[in-house]
């Protein structure tokens, strides 16, 4: 917790105890409200106005926006107006503005919709986010429709960074990037450090986070662990979070606290205290010990997952092992992945892996859609680093733009990778584009020699798998397949690959049958979108071409998403693998997690967020309307 002493009058409290009625049982929730009053000594910000013990009580939580559905619907200028003029009075020192053209770029995201903040605010540090907290807190007992969202680089594909009210913009000054300790491998960052200058400061060192992204280029580190992003390798590494040693957050109460895995020594310690720390690891734990095993059976059965609250990645062991003493509490678990719903992001450490060095590219074209589950089985075995995807449509649309990768390599480079490109269409495969290229990257780690996995994918379906020797031929199937999705852009013009189908994923052994199905679901529709995607977790990405000025399209969206995310549903998988749930997968939860998951997910907010006022509308409880605020631009 920050550290700021003064003397202040505080109240002593008692306790209150709620229940919260859930299809899932009651959630007792424990709360304080102010008994009488007392001068005591305690840390706190001077220049910040304290949040009036009231904020915090069950009283207010009642009086909850989220049960107000009024303020859900309309924009709500008031309580935005003098927002500087308080803000500045409480000691905020970043930049605040609600001039138009400022606003008018922060109404969209990488995703498909467009909402308008009232007002941006970059804070200048901790200091100021928790400023802003308090602030807003307060603020929305008298001027409810008052939020806070933050925002890093705007790459989210789910809408998770837009709001019509107060966005939280740490890109300006939270960039700042710690040294590498080779003593724990780690580095500490803030959220708004881009993840190509982490990248480049661990370079250094010979370590990357293998967890990075495709978007690593252009999106921050606080962005990527809000969605808890994956990418190429998370195959064998998982998720952003599983590379999280500690966060700090600024929590409901406007304080920022320092989030890692506890052992029980450790948690019993924080539960003597009384902040919202505590009060959060205490009905969370609650929570958990509860519903148990309903938590666990809802874990998704595909290998990647950012839907909904991981409360099932929370406690390393069950919780009566954890009582006696085994595994870890970890809060880190649930902010990886809450979109800002739950608190904001300060500070970030994360642990670090070696670059992998002398790895091998297999390249096996596929002709035949069906051979694909069979090929990726077989490969998996061997313990690849990554196996990726593209289509045989992205791999035209890179023969056909070759201008689209001068800008992007050297000029030898750039020759190299071309010459590259179009032997292996016109030499190899004698002009007949594959309908799947899949690429299998191996290490030290592989078990077996390159030459016998070839071998061994030959015998089962992958005929024409072969190593790749040639560096620049592997640049070129790299190139392309990170190209992918802005490859896809250049598909027409007049219409824009849209992104709300693009993150379902199913168990790799189901990948052809569901993609067998996708397709026909898109000659149904009428629509073209070329695919790429992490093969080997099962988990494709497509953006459908679709004209958003045409006023059909938001009847368009909402048909196609029902049906396509159904057939995900029927080949046992998941509608968010990695982009999160955002505004445009939010009202679809109840597709993949039961009434009774869904309340807990809203009761972990209630907990997380008494207030209501981070990011609402996102992850549960669904404020914005999918046809209404679509971009209606190209
Ligand atoms: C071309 C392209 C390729 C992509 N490839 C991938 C991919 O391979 N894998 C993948 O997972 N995603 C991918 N994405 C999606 C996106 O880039 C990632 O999710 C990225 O990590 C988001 O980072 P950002 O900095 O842009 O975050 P933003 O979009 O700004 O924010 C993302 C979410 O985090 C919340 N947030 C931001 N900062 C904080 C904070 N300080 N505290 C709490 N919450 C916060 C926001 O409210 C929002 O909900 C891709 C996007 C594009 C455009």
């Amino acid at each position: 917790m920050t550290t700021r002493s003064s003397v202040k009058k505080i109240t002593s409290k008692k306790t209150v105890v709620k229940k919260l009625p859930t299809p899932a049982g009651n959630i007792i929730l424990k709360s304080t409200i102010p008994k009488k009053t007392k001068t005591i000594r305690q840390t706190i910000s001077p220049a910040l106005p304290m949040l009036p013990a009231q904020t915090l009580t069950i009283k207010n939580i009642s009086k909850r926006k989220t049960l107000r559905p009024e303020f859900h619907t309309k924009r709500q200028p008031l309580g935005h107006l003098l927002l500087e003029k308080k803000l500045r009075a409480s000691g905020f020192r970043g930049a605040v503005s609600s001039n138009k053209d400022v606003l008018e770029k922060y109404s969209y995201d990488e995703s498909i919709f467009s909402v308008r903040p009232q007002v941006v605010i970059q804070p200048k540090d901790t200091r100021d986010v928790e400023t802003a907290v308090r602030l807003i807190a307060i603020e929305t007992i008298t001027f409810p429709a008052l939020s806070l969202t933050p925002r890093a680089a705007g790459t989210g594909l789910s809408g998770g960074s837009l709001t019509d009210s107060v966005m939280l913009d740490v890109t300006k000054y939270m960039t700042h990037i710690g040294s590498y300790s080779s003593r724990t491998n780690t580095f500490t960052c803030g959220p708004g450090a881009m993840w190509r200058d982490v990248e480049k400061m661990l370079k250094r060192h010979d370590r990357y986070l293998p967890s990075y992204p495709a978007s690593k280029d252009i999106c921050s580190l606080g962005g990527a662990i809000a969605n808890n992003s994956a990418g190429p390798d998370s195959l064998r590494f998982g998720h952003c979070a599983a590379w999280v040693e500690s966060l700090e957050v600024t929590l409901f109460d406007g304080y920022t606290y320092t989030l890692a895995p506890l052992s029980f020594t450790d948690f019993e310690k924080l539960l003597k205290k009384d902040n919202a720390h505590a009060t959060i690891a205490r009905e969370v734990f609650s929570l958990l010990e509860k519903n148990e095993k309903m938590i666990a059976d809802a874990r998704p059965h595909t290998k990647k997952n950012s839907a909904g609250y991981a409360l099932w990645d929370v406690l390393s062991t069950s919780v009566s092992e954890f009582k006696k003493g085994q595994g870890t509490f970890d809060l880190t678990r649930i902010i990886s992945g809450s979109q800002g719903t739950i608190g904001i992001i300060t500070s970030i450490t994360m642990r670090t892996e070696p670059i992998a060095k002398d790895s091998q590219l297999i390249v096996v074209p596929i002709f035949d859609l069906m051979d694909a589950s069979t090929i990726i089985t077989r490969a998996l075995k061997y313990d690849p680093r990554n196996i990726e995807l593209f289509d045989g449509l992205t791999f035209d649309l890179a023969l056909k733009n070759p201008a689209f990768f001068k800008d992007r390599l050297g000029k030898l480079e750039y020759y190299q990778v071309m010459l590259a490109m179009y032997t292996t269409y016109h030499v190899r495969y004698n002009r007949k584009t594959p309908e799947f290229f899949m690429l299998i990257t191996l290490d030290k780690r592989a078990q077996a020699p390159a030459a016998d996995i070839v071998k061994d994918l030959q015998a089962h379906q992958g005929k024409r798998a072969r190593l790749v020797r040639n560096p620049m031929e592997v640049e070129m199937f790299w190139q392309i397949r990170r190209a992918s999705y802005t490859l896809s852009k250049l598909q027409d013009l007049n219409k824009r690959p849209a992104a709300f189908l693009e993150d379902m994923t199913v168990p790799a052994k189901n990948l052809s049958k569901f993609f067998f199905a996708i397709k026909k679901l898109l000659k149904k529709y009428n629509v073209q979108a070329a695919v790429h995607g992490h093969g080997g977790d099962g988990h494709l990405h497509f953006y459908p071409l679709i004209d958003f000025t045409n006023k059909t399209t938001p009847q368009l969206i909402e048909k196609m998403s029902e049906e396509f995310f159904a057939t995900a549903v029927k080949f046992d998988g998941n509608i968010c693998g990695e982009h999160n749930d955002g505004i445009i997968r939010t009202p679809h939860l109840s597709k993949i997690f039961s009434k009774q998951i869904l309340d807990l997910f809203i009761a972990l907010e209630y907990i997380c967020d008494p207030s209501d006022i981070f990011n609402p509308g996102k992850k549960v409880n669904p404020r914005f309307d999918v046809k209404t605020n679509l971009r209606q631009i190209n």
